[in-house]
């Protein structure tokens, strides 16, 4: 099987020091599935792992600890120098334990990657997730057993938790979701937690001349494309913009052979021509698909059944790219995208105002974590792993600490990006403006065009996108529906219904 996909990309666990009967999960991945079970002296481990091929590779085991680990690691080279002996362990699950051997819950301030990872260990769960919790991770813990998962559906049947310091997930009691950068340590017999940070924004920003500034942002994405793709032919969802042509053209540059790229658009926009000129100047197969907006608007249980985010934002961000994922041929496929540079670059502020531009940066960087903008499950339903250079470890500290005068600059946005890659993209990509993947794809239109027609008037658009998307979540996440059985025209109907009759929305 693939070899390039991580040997696990989700999983359900549960500790147990009763003899309860595993729960039944649900998953939105499409990723194989097999059971692992373990018993130590004091607790049983079962679980399902969605894997590549070789789940034995996302468990690792000493003296009575079991790590399970979705996901991947992106500084293996820096993290083996920590090892005695620095002999690199078979697995990224193995170099994790063996750097839990070493510094405890501190050996998740050093993992520069993208996973959830539990620890099982004599009477303790360790929960921790990567510094942007990237890959969701949710728990559900009571005196005598923690159960944790990578989708919060997966816990739908779990017996009420107690409540946790994380934030609840919507109508599933007793389920939490392990903030971004964080580890919860957990004592399996109470089910008492305790915190750790393993990372935060970096709230202060660096003076840096011009030209220093873009070569330090320019060998931080080199490093970040460079640990994304290894031998493998990668795929760049791409549209023709500063940041996936930026990661597209610096994949072509590692790639001996040339790489594939794709781009969407609907029957009533697309950014074809745009991606076209990167795609040609790189010399990739390119593929361009066309999704109908009556396909596009029926992914949107889909989408919030791999997000399991509450955002309608956010939900319009992700339905391009979920319905583009589905379309994709083949399956297994490691998937490059741009998502997420204008968080940190504050790309979507459009005027010269830096004091303006800083706080969007602040409010975002304080604000993304639980709307899983990164899940790989978004790829995952379509049995692809997507993972996102821009928001690396290291390339998100550089990013978020520049000055703002060097994100805007010269009447541009996102200047420090564009004078990091001027020299491999053509000046008109360079230059090119900012346009979101909702908007280019006409997604954020036929929304509300499909509101307006069920009778929304102009004004509670927004409202009633957050109520259609809080009525999927209920159904495909909470109520474990499959979204092929539920029709966005009717939730969409329904919500106009309850909204013109006056019936007071159900509360968010
Ligand atoms: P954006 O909202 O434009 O920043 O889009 C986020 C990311 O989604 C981009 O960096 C691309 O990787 C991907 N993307 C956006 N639009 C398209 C498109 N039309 N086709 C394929 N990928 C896209
Ligand atoms: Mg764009």
């Amino acid at each position: 099987m693939a070899q390039n996909l991580p040997s696990a990309s989700g999983f359900l666990a549960e500790i147990r020091q009763d003899d309860g009967r595993p729960i039944d999960p649900v998953f939105a991945s499409r990723t194989a599935r097999a059971a692992f079970r373990e018993r130590t002296a004091d607790q049983s481990l079962c679980g399902v792992l969605l894997h590549s091929g070789a789940p034995d590779a996302a468990l690792a085991h000493t003296q009575g600890s079991t790590l399970v680990l979705a996901g991947e690691l992106y500084n293996q080279e820096d993290l083996l120098r920590l090892l005695p002996g620095h002999t690199l362990p078979s697995s990224d699950a193995a170099l994790v334990l063996a750097l839990f051997g070493l510094y405890d819950v501190h050996a998740f301030r050093l993992l520069n990657g993208r996973f959830a990872a539990l620890l099982a260990a004599p009477g303790r769960a360790v929960l921790a997730t990567d510094h942007a919790g990237s890959l969701p991770l949710h728990v559900s813990a009571a005196p005598g057993r923690v159960l944790t998962a990578t989708e919060a559906k997966a816990l739908r049947t779990a017996p009420e938790g107690r409540s946790l310091a994380a934030r609840p997930v919507r109508r599933l009691p007793g389920v939490h979701q392990v903030p971004a950068g964080t580890v919860l340590d957990i004592e399996v017999a109470t089910g008492n937690c305790g915190t750790h940070r393993t990372w935060s924004p970096p709230q202060a920003r660096r003076i840096v001349p011009e030209e220093e500034a873009a070569g330090t942002v320019r060998r931080a994405l080199e490093l970040a494309v460079r640990s994304r793709t290894s031998g493998d032919t990668p795929l760049v969802v791409l549209s023709g913009g500063i940041d996936s042509s930026s990661v597209a053209a610096l994949a072509a540059r590692r790639s001996a052979t040339p790489i594939d790229t794709v781009s969407m658009g609907t029957e009533e926009a697309d950014e074809f021509p745009q991606a076209r000129v990167v795609a040609r100047h790189l010399g990739s197969a390119h593929q361009e698909i066309v999704i109908p907006t009556a396909e596009l608007l029926r992914r949107l249980p889909h989408t919030v059944w791999a997000a399991e985010c509450l955002d309608p934002d956010v939900i319009e961000y992700l339905l391009p790219l979920t319905a583009l994922y589905l379309r994709l041929p083949g399956t297994g496929r490691r998937i490059l995208t741009g998502y997420g540079a204008d968080i940190p670059l504050g790309g979507m502020h459009r005027e010269d105002r830096l004091p303006e531009l800083d706080t969007a940066v602040c409010r975002d960087m304080d604000t993304f974590d639980g709307l899983n903008e990164m899940s790989p499950v978004l790829s995952g339903i379509a049995g692809h792993w997507s993972t996102h250079p821009y928001w690396d470890r290291d390339v998100l500290d550089v990013l978020v600490s520049l000055e703002a005068g060097l994100k805007r600059r010269y009447g541009q946005d996102k200047w420090v990006l564009r004078a990091a890659m001027g020299d491999i993209l053509p000046r008109e990509v360079v230059v090119r403006p900012k346009l979101g993947v909702h908007e280019g794809s006409g997604t954020t239109s036929s929304f509300t065009r499909l509101l307006t027609d069920a009778g929304v008037p102009h004004d509670r658009v927004h409202q009633a996108k957050s109520l259609v998307v809080a009525e999927l979540f209920d159904r495909v996440v909470v109520g474990g529906r499959h979204p092929d059985e539920v029709a966005t025209d009717a939730v969409v109907e329904l919500v106009a219904t309850r909204l013109l009759s006056g019936v007071r929305p159900v509360p968010q």
